[in-house]
C-alpha cells in the first residue's frame, strides 16, 4: 500500500538553522540553541551601537552640537563609511525597527512608536525584541529571516568596530569654498570613500588630495558653519 502523505511527511525543522527540532520542541518555529544565539546577539547590540555612535561623532568632529568646538582639536579622521552608515538613518535603528514592526504586525499590534534618534531608539527596539523573543521562537513563522538579519547586523557592527576597511561613499558635509565675487560658500555636498583619500567637489571642482588636507577642509567647514550661526 502506498501512502503519499506518509512519504512526503517531514519532521519539523528549525526555521533558522534548518536542523530537526527535538520532540520537546515541536510546534516551535526556532530551536532553543537558535533562540539563545539571537538573545545573546541582541543583548550585545546596544553596547556595540554606543561604540559605533561614539566613533561616528569623533569622525564628524565638531560639526554637530556644542561639544568639541575648538577647530584645532578636530583631527582629520578618515570616515569609516560602514560606521557612519550603521549609526545613520537606515542603519541599525531602522533595521531593528523593521524587525519590531514585522513582529508587531504578526501579533496584530500597531507599528513601533517613534523613539527619537537612533541612539535613543536602538535600546528600545532591543528591549522589545528581547521581551518578545520567546513568542517569536515559539510562533512567528518568519523567524528564520529575522534570525539571519540579526546575525548579519551583529556581524556588521562587530566588523565596523574592527580594523577592516571596505569601500563605499559617504557625505562629509557641504563644500566650504567661498565664491570670490558673491562671498557665498559653494555648499555642494562633499563625499569621501575610505578607499581613496582624494575629495573633489562636484560643484566648484576644488580638490582635497590627501588626508592631511582634510584637516584644512574640516576647519573651513567649521568656519562657514560658525559664520552662518553668527549671521
Ligand atoms: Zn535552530
Ligand atoms: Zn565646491
Amino acid at each position: 500500500m502506498n501512502h503519499p502523505a506518509d512519504i512526503s511527511y517531514q519532521w519539523p525543522a528549525c526555521g533558522a538553522c534548518g536542523q530537526n527540532l527535538w520532540a520537546s520542541e515541536t510546534g516551535r518555529q526556532a530551536c532553543r540553541p537558535c533562540e539563545d544565539k539571537i538573545a545573546s546577539r541582541l543583548a550585545e547590540l546596544p553596547r556595540l551601537f554606543v561604540q559605533l555612535n561614539t566613533t561616528a561623532s569623533l569622525m564628524r568632529g565638531a560639526r554637530k552640537g556644542g561639544a568639541a568646538t575648538s577647530g584645532s582639536k578636530t583631527p582629520p579622521i578618515p570616515p569609516r563609511l560602514e560606521v557612519l552608515s550603521l549609526v545613520a538613518a537606515g542603519g541599525v535603528a531602522t533595521r531593528l525597527r523593521d524587525i519590531e514592526d514585522a513582529w508587531r504586525s504578526a501579533l496584530g499590534w500597531t507599528v513601533a512608536p517613534w523613539r527619537g534618534s537612533p541612539a535613543e531608539a536602538v535600546p528600545e527596539h532591543i528591549k522589545f525584541l528581547i521581551n518578545n523573543l520567546p513568542w517569536a521562537a515559539d510562533s512567528y513563522d518568519s523567524i528564520g529571516q529575522d534570525v539571519e538579519d540579526i546575525r548579519r547586523l551583529h556581524a556588521e557592527c562587530t566588523a565596523a568596530l574592527s580594523d577592516e576597511r571596505r569601500p563605499g561613499r559617504v557625505n562629509i558635509g557641504p563644500c566650504p569654498v567661498t565664491d570670490a565675487e558673491t562671498g557665498n560658500a559653494c555648499g555642494t555636498q562633499l563625499t569621501a570613500t575610505a578607499s581613496n583619500p582624494r575629495i573633489r567637489c562636484a560643484g566648484c571642482g576644488t580638490e582635497w588630495p590627501d588626508m592631511a588636507s582634510w584637516r584644512i577642509l574640516r576647519r573651513a567647514q567649521e568656519a562657514v558653519e560658525q559664520g552662518m550661526a553668527a549671521a
